[in-house]
């Protein structure tokens, strides 16, 4: 029999981390959904997960912070000695918009480290773990921001351009072990991290003419997790309705 593929998402309560524990739970994969304050939305998640017959566990930690990260993980780890978790989606990641001559010091810092710090802390504690494992999926959850740039968002840009580079350097480190790592870069995907945007004014800079669904942005990461992505590693791929065009 196959084994069973255990994905942890990061920030998986609410918004896109939401879809993809719904989609890769859909495929039969064991979710671990990691949040880091809000339990009732990460309850919910669960409860939608196993209300459609998939299984799923939570599992808090603040991704910013590598000693909770280990802990946590650890201790998952020392609960379930037989199991590996064989797929990361790390899509935990905040904004704290401002134009750049305004941008205080712990704006810049609390954004590199959930996003860029993050993805260093999550990794660098399941890779060994991925490597015995001789299969793994890795996939980071960065943005058009971080491939163009954007006004009001140099610190939020830097850190998914960080996470850019380090996804291809960590490509080709662990391509012969059947480990993927890609990244996902969505454009304006329909989540709170968005709500207070004007969507009427910006979806006309759209060529699709509206907001991604989070849904959409599920599909594409469910299919990198799998088995029929072994090819596709180190590539960024966009999910953006044609902004980046
Ligand atoms: P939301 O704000 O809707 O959700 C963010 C999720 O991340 C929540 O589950 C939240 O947990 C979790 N989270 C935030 N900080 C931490 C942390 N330090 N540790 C653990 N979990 C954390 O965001 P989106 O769904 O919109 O965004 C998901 C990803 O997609 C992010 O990386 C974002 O940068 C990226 N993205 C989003 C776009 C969009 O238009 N929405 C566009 C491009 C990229 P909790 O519920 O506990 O707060």
């Amino acid at each position: 029999m196959e084994k069973k593929h255990i994905a942890l998402v990061t920030g998986g309560s609410r918004g896109i981390g939401k879809a993809i524990c719904k989609e890769l739970a859909q495929k039969s994969y064991h979710i671990i959904i990691n949040y880091r304050s809000n339990k009732d939305a990460a309850l919910d998640t669960l409860k939608e997960i196993e209300e459609n017959g998939g299984s799923a566990e939570l599992l808090a930690f603040d991704v910013a912070d590598y000693q909770s990260v280990e802990q946590a993980l650890n201790n998952w780890k020392e609960a379930n000695s037989e199991k590996v978790i064989d797929v990361l989606v790390n899509n935990a990641g905040i904004n704290h918009d401002t134009l750049f001559v305004w941008m205080e010091k712990e704006q810049w810092d609390k954004v590199i480290n959930t996003n860029l710090n993050g993805v260093y802390n999550t990794s660098r504690v399941l890779i060994q773990d991925m490597i015995m494992n001789k299969w793994g999926r890795i996939v980071n959850i960065v943005s058009l921001s971080g491939q163009k740039g954007q006004a009001g968002q140099v610190n939020y840009s830097a850190s998914k351009a960080g996470i850019i580079g380090a996804t291809k350097s960590l490509a080709l480190e662990v391509g012969k072990k059947k480990i993927t790592v890609n990244a996902v870069a969505p454009g304006f995907i329909d989540t709170d991290m968005v709500a207070e945007l004007d969507q009427k004014m910006l979806k006309k800079l759209i060529p699709a003419n509206r907001f991604g669904k989070a849904e959409e942005v599920a599909s594409l990461v469910g299919f990198l997790a799998s088995d029929k992505a072994a090819y596709i590693t180190g590539e960024v791929i966009s999910i953006n309705g044609g902004l980046y065009t």
